[in-house]
């Protein structure tokens, strides 16, 4: 299913909105449509539809689908706000949020300058790197940092290595197990956080060697990857592995620098602190999703449409509240 969006909706200049959302992830997505149900006059501003749901495969623990694809869930999502009128505008970078009187300025790339009584942050949150030498020189010539994205371009090659231990690199593990002739699955622990599952499946394949309690030190190569040094860190043994490719799925950090641009309070770990209103420290803007300081050892589709349900909830109280609220018959 096409998640491209032929027509892409207008949005003036200065326009004047109950609610912007910014992101268009499950959280996003999910506020946006309960915000139509409140009559909000909502648009999301976004990089991209569906968020971290377009780095995976299939989803098969969202209630109501024993198995769906990650892709037809983000076209039944937006489908779904947009069949309620939320407009949603892919392709845009939010770049600051401003306070201007009684409203929220929020100026993003592509020249998007709207103003909004209230705002949600449901950005997510960004790939972590490992930081070793060769990763930047290398990213994009088999540095990759999305198995599901980029594992049919391995397609027949000799070997790869996966890094992580959490559910991403177990499931590319398993899925570039299919693709080329053998897979190294490196992580820095002896157990994996993944679920188990995902962790059954990847021991079942003959061709992943298990590289544990190992870490990265080094990504070589001439003008692609050719191999990637390694530490054991019990033994103190160093390895040099042969691959064509190297994907990093180490997990994901918080855009914390642009939540601190807005004025927001972070938590020790650079997520939004919200309670359990998904109410930031700043009247008038909420939070929901990865960007969150709540459940933050569980994100999952369902735990990101549960917050940017309770956000868009609370940013119609705070409407009310305010007094700013417009009834349907007013707009
Ligand atoms: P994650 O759960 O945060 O796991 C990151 C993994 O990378 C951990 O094993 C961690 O090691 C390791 N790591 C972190 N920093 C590292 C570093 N600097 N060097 C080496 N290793 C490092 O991230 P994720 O796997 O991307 O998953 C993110 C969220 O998406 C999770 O909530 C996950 O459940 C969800 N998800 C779900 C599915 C699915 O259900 N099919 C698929 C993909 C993702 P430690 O364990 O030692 O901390």
């Amino acid at each position: 299913m096409s998640l491209r969006i032929t027509t892409r909706p207008r949005l003036e200049k200065g326009e004047r909105f109950d609610l912007v959302i910014v992101g268009g992830g499950p959280a996003g997505l999910s506020a946006a449509i309960y915000a139509s149900r409140f009559l909000l006059k909502t648009v999301v501003l976004t990089v991209d539809i569906g968020g971290q749901l377009n780095l995976t495969n299939w989803v098969d623990d969202y209630p109501g689908f024993t198995r769906i694809s990650a892709s037809e869930l983000v076209a039944r999502f937006r489908d779904h706000a947009q069949s309620f009128g939320v407009r949603i505008i892919p392709g845009v970078e939010v770049k600051s949020i401003l306070r201007e009187g009684d409203m929220f300025r929020v100026l993003g790339t592509g020249g998007v300058d709207v103003y909004a009584n209230a705002v949600i942050i449901a950005v997510g949150a960004r790939r972590r790197k490992l930081g070793v030498p060769g990763e930047e020189e290398f990213q994009g010539r088999g540095v990759s940092y999305c198995s599901i994205c980029d594992a049919p371009l391995f397609k027949g090659r000799k070997a790869v290595a996966v890094v992580g231990g959490g559910d991403s690199a177990l499931e590319g593990a398993s899925l570039l197990s299919s693709y080329v002739g053998k897979v190294y699955l490196i992580h820095r622990r002896r157990e994996f956080r993944a679920k188990p599952v995902l962790v059954k499946e990847v021991l079942s394949r003959d061709n992943v060697e298990l590289l544990l309690d190992t870490v990265v030190t080094e990504i070589v190569g001439d003008d692609h990857v050719k191999a990637v040094k390694v530490l054991n860190k019990a033994t103190g043994e160093s390895r040099i592995l042969e691959v064509d490719g190297i994907f990093i799925e180490i997990g994901f950090e918080p855009a914390t620098d642009f939540f601190k641009s807005i004025g927001l309070e972070v938590d020790e770990y650079g997520y939004i602190k919200v309670d359990e209103w998904m109410r930031t420290s700043i009247p008038g803007v909420f939070a929901a999703g990865d960007a969150i300081n709540l459940w933050r050892g569980f994100r999952q589709v369902v735990t990101a449409t549960a917050t940017g349900a309770v956000a868009a909830y609370s940013a119609y109280q705070y409407l009310i509240e305010k007094g700013l609220y417009r009834s349907a018959s007013s707009k």
